[in-house]
């Protein structure tokens, strides 16, 4: 009895000391857990400072801390309010439907041939590239479209909705046919003198070698397919297999590598980290 009664002791005793040592495993994991979130604070704080100078006030922090637990909710806070970054290349020049060269835009301009001119900075790379192209067996191709006056484009516009008035469409209906592979002049990459067009201007030019050449080797020249296929949501342009546009070496290998097309390559420059 007394034994029973000994060990019936024994065993809240035992009990007591082993939830005292549980507490004190509870204590070291709690403290270690409270460690651990203090040490992703500090870091998300101190990364956040670094993304942006002015978010110096504790409001801020306290908004991003919260925001970071949800991954979406951080990207798209920082993205919203971190500034975009200017693209100073010249290579990079945006102009489409809702970027227009400024009226006073110039550029100085060097000839191709007698009648047809490229921005003086980069023809050496036009003549480069079509050099290769003839050394490599490839002999009907030619350029038959560089640079174009603003004027010129607008002679160009305008003789096309004409063209599609005198079928009988509305001048509403011949402007959304023209704007389909006409750019308004000012938003037409002729202007910028960086463009060229091939041979005759037409989606035939993809059945030829000189095509399966320019979409293996113009990145080398620093030429991308300016409006492909697959891009014209964003482009706003009908696939055009003949027009190729000048963004310099690096820019073009990195654009098709990571298959963006102009638009969408200087919205990743003006966002990335560096
Ligand atoms: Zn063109």
């Amino acid at each position: 009895m007394e034994e029973y009664k000994n060990s019936y002791e024994q065993i809240p005793m035992r009990k007591g000391r082993k939830s005292k040592k549980r507490n004190t495993l509870n204590a070291k994991k709690v403290l270690f857990v409270i460690f651990l979130i203090l040490l992703i604070l500090v870091v998300i704080i101190r990364t956040h400072k670094k993304d942006n100078d002015s978010y110096n006030n504790l409001g801020e922090n306290t908004t991003q801390v919260s925001a970071s637990t949800d991954d979406k909710t951080e990207d798209e806070t920082s993205n919203k309010d971190k500034p975009k970054k200017e693209i100073t290349d010249w290579r990079l020049t945006l102009v489409n439907y809702e970027n227009l060269l400024p009226e006073d835009f110039e550029i100085e301009v060097a000839n191709i041939d007698e009648t047809r001119q490229f921005d003086a900075r980069a023809i050496e790379y036009l003549n480069k590239m079509m050099n290769d192209m003839r050394k490599s067996g490839i002999s009907n191709v030619w350029v038959q479209s560089a640079y174009r006056s603003v004027e010129r484009q607008k002679e160009l516009y305008d003789n096309s909705v004409n063209k599609y008035i005198n079928q009988g469409k509305t001048q509403e209906e011949a402007e959304k046919l023209t704007d389909e592979y006409i750019n308004k002049p000012g938003s037409s990459e002729h202007n910028l003198g960086l463009a060229v067009d091939f041979n005759y201007v037409d989606n035939k030019f993809e059945d030829l070698k000189a095509f399966t050449w320019l979409q293996e080797n113009a990145e080398n020249y620093g030429f991308i397919l300016r409006y492909p296929k697959h891009k014209e949501d964003i482009t706003k342009i009908s696939y055009e297999s003949w027009h190729w546009r000048f963004v310099g070496e690096e820019h073009a290998k990195k654009m098709n590598e990571l298959d963006m097309c102009l638009e969408e390559y200087v919205e990743y420059l003006q966002n990335v980290d560096e």
